[in-house]
């Protein structure tokens, strides 16, 4: 397997077929153990996630100067199972976002989510070593850079929003993407949305958020996104991610026996170390 530098959310065939097949594992060569043997920047000093210390971060006052804002279109256009998550596709026709730690104008592409197989674990940021049952992450591409695949090629060359997932009360935009899990059951497997899903309903409005430097956390690990980590975390219920984990990662028809190895659990990459990174705190 040789792994290229690319996008795996925008699907790098190999890469999404060496995930999909990995997924639910916990060893071996599942999500826990990317490692320079297999991706040509998993070993280096800013690697994704991290476990985040909110007494070790720093308050940035440049922050302030010009305010994290985002403008996403208020609909969600298709969801797709790539066989290792959900993603949905977006209008990208001007949808930006800029301000806080980012010193240029990026365009949102798609956004994912990662999950575990209970309501405890799931997500791929921690903070002070807890998880939250869920994570989904915004993608966005550095504009000046002129494409996502070069973009991926810069250490600001993404920038990712992620939003915690903590179980409790249903939360009604969700469920119009929960609907669908279903009818993406297997891999490859894509439907347009039936009701029109507006994704900044599943971003805070207001409150603070975590930032630092650091990279892909799916095959190549890219070290090339400016992290944005929100510290408010969004409620869901309990069904809600029990419907993401009805999704299999095989294609339809491809195991005569499907079982729970098949299913799409335990999606997320375990914190990295955080060496000599700073995390730095910024407001809405
Ligand atoms: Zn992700």
């Amino acid at each position: 397997m040789v792994w290229t530098v690319g996008d795996w959310c925008i699907c790098v065939p190999e890469s999404i077929e060496l995930l999909s097949q990995s997924v639910q594992k916990f060893c071996g060569c599942g999500p826990h153990s990317y490692t320079a043997k297999h991706f040509l920047h998993a070993p280096g000093h800013r690697q994704s996630p991290i476990n985040i210390r909110p007494d070790e971060v720093k308050l940035d006052p440049r922050l302030n100067i010009k305010r994290l804002t985002w403008k996403y279109p208020k609909e969600t256009i298709e969801l797709l199972n790539t066989g290792y998550c959900w993603k949905a596709h977006v209008p990208t026709e001007g949808a930006t976002l800029s301000g806080g730690p980012l010193s240029h104008d990026y365009r949102l592409a798609q956004y994912h989510c990662h999950w575990g197989e209970n309501d405890h674990i799931g997500s791929e940021h921690v903070v002070n070593g807890q998880s939250y049952g869920a994570e989904i992450h915004f993608v966005n591409w550095n504009t000046k850079y002129g494409s996502f695949n070069e973009a991926l090629k810069y250490g600001d060359g993404l920038a990712v929003l992620g939003v915690f997932l903590k179980v409790g009360k249903e939360n009604p935009e969700l469920n119009k993407l929960c609907e669908l899990t279903n009818d993406i059951k297997h891999k490859d497997e894509c439907t347009p949305f039936r009701h029109t899903l507006d994704p900044n309903k599943l971003l805070p409005q207001k409150g603070a958020y975590y930032t630092y430097l650091g990279s892909l956390t799916t095959p190549p690990c890219n070290e090339c996104v400016i992290w944005i980590v929100f510290v408010e975390p969004i409620e869901v219920s309990h069904e809600q991610l029990e419907s993401f984990r009805e999704m299999m990662s095989m294609k339809k028809g491809g195991c005569s026996q499907p079982s729970r190895e098949h299913k799409i659990l335990n999606n997320f990459r375990p914190p990295l170390s955080v060496e000599e990174r700073v995390v730095s705190l910024g407001y809405l």
